[in-house]
């Protein structure tokens, strides 16, 4: 039997529950499924295929998870830098009324999913208008996107769906899906508790729940946003949506940087996960999250880049360095190890979606998601401890090899489905 693609001869940091690296190994990939990982020699003999990456030299991980962003943001990067989180909504929500079509929308998507698949980025939670739009041109380029209809309730949103036509026009969304791709889930988000009402969340909620549908939800960005909605509905965000009973497994927060200690506590209890975002986090001047008190609380976190307005680049493992460096600047340096930033960004990043048993690492029955990073560089060199090299030595840019779904989208650090002049240039002539 020949299979389709053979990843052989790297160390394989298979980000199992073990952390097992198998060292010479090799990922053995048939019809987008991961078929069995070990000893390169072995995978050699066992599966012939049909194409193959050598991978010697190079350390060979899951493919890196974006847990929030807005991923057509690309068509506003460097406008709204040094402002407030408030100050920033105010501009951007401003510009986006102007700019924002579906096609302007897949060109920003199709650039963005450049920069991602070229920093080893092979999936991302994506809210945004246009939603359709963005799925069309990140499925044209071969790459996974999770994403679905919007809710925001704001006068003359740019897609021009009134709020009260929103839930019809998200059902049929969610109807015309049917069963979900491998790797993928219907998916809803609420924009926030300060642009929903009460009463909205509760019938958005409900849609998603209908159809097992994951929730995501900025929530608790900084400590202006926990005000607003204390003045508005006598609860901060967090203790609001615990309320209303729309805390769950099914649910992902943004942010959640202006925590207490109970509503940590809700967390825990209800089974509901975080997407942290310390570079958009520290560059709006929002706080640093509790991370570590969510993971010691049991949280499942994953890592985001959130817009590339509000963190500049889709750089994943950026975020890696910022996660396992920020949470030491309290003075305890074994606040979020390289392990754990690292996990945040493949493994709990999945499981943050719901999608841990298809995601996140590098074992048989999971879809074939994966990075070849190139350690041919003195800043890399020597590995002692590939966990450490990722976390803190490791740049987007030595991704050499991306892997979707099976499929190569990055070869030898060329883009395979999307050709990369003509998107910069599609979208440099809509700005
Ligand atoms: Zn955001």
């Amino acid at each position: 039997m020949s299979i389709d693609l053979l990843i052989h001869g790297g160390d394989v940091l298979t980000v199992d529950d073990e952390g097992t690296v198998v060292r010479d190994g090799a990922v053995a990939v048939h019809e987008g499924e991961i078929l069995a990982v070990g000893p390169a020699d072995e995978l050699r003999a066992r599966f012939p295929a049909t194409e193959s990456i050598d991978a010697a030299g190079c350390l060979v991980l899951p493919g890196l998870v974006n847990t929030h962003t807005h991923l057509a943001m690309t068509l506003l990067r460097g406008r709204a830098d040094d402002v407030t989180l408030q100050g920033f909504l105010e501009r951007v929500l401003k510009w986006e009324a102007e700019l924002l079509t579906p096609q302007n929308v897949a060109a920003a998507v199709r650039l963005a999913v450049a920069e991602s698949v070229r920093a080893g980025v092979t999936s991302a939670l994506d809210m945004y208008w246009f939603h359709e739009a963005a799925e069309q041109a990140a499925r044209e380029a071969g790459w996974r996107l999770h994403t679905g209809p919007t809710f925001m309730d704001v006068p003359g949103p740019p897609d021009g769906i009134a709020y009260e036509d929103r839930l019809d026009w998200a059902r049929r969304d969610l109807e015309a899906r049917g069963t979900a791709r491998p790797g993928t889930r219907p998916v809803l988000f609420a924009h926030s508790t300060y642009t929903l009402s009460p009463d909205q969340l509760t019938e958005i909620f409900a849609l998603a729940r209908e159809f097992g549908a994951l929730l995501h939800i900025h929530a608790s960005e900084n400590a202006t946003e926990v005000a607003t909605v204390e003045v508005k509905y006598g609860k901060r965000p967090v203790e609001l949506l615990d309320s209303l009973g729309l805390l769950g497994p099914d649910v992902l927060l943004a942010h959640a940087v202006d925590l207490t200690g109970p509503e940590i506590a809700a967390l825990a209890r209800t089974g509901t996960s975080v997407a942290h975002c310390p570079v958009s986090n520290l560059k709006l001047g929002c706080g640093i999250a509790p991370v570590p008190r969510l993971l010691s609380a049991g949280v499942t976190v994953g890592l985001g880049t959130d817009g590339a307005v509000s963190s500049n680049t889709l750089d994943v493992l950026g975020a890696v360095r910022q996660a396992a460096l920020v949470h030491k600047a309290g003075g305890d340096p074994t606040a979020v190890g390289a392990e754990q930033a690292v996990r945040m960004a493949t493994i709990e990043g999945a499981r943050a979606l719901g999608l841990g048993e298809r995601l996140g690492s590098l074992e048989a029955g999971k879809r074939a998601d994966l990075v070849v990073l190139d350690l041919d560089a003195p800043h890399l060199r020597p590995v002692h401890d590939p966990w450490s090299t990722l976390a803190y030595a490791a740049h987007s840019a030595d991704v050499r090899d991306t892997v979707v779904d099976g499929r190569v989208l990055l070869r030898e650090r060329v883009l395979t489905t999307l050709d990369e002049r003509t998107v910069i240039a599609d979208l440099e002539a809509l700005v």
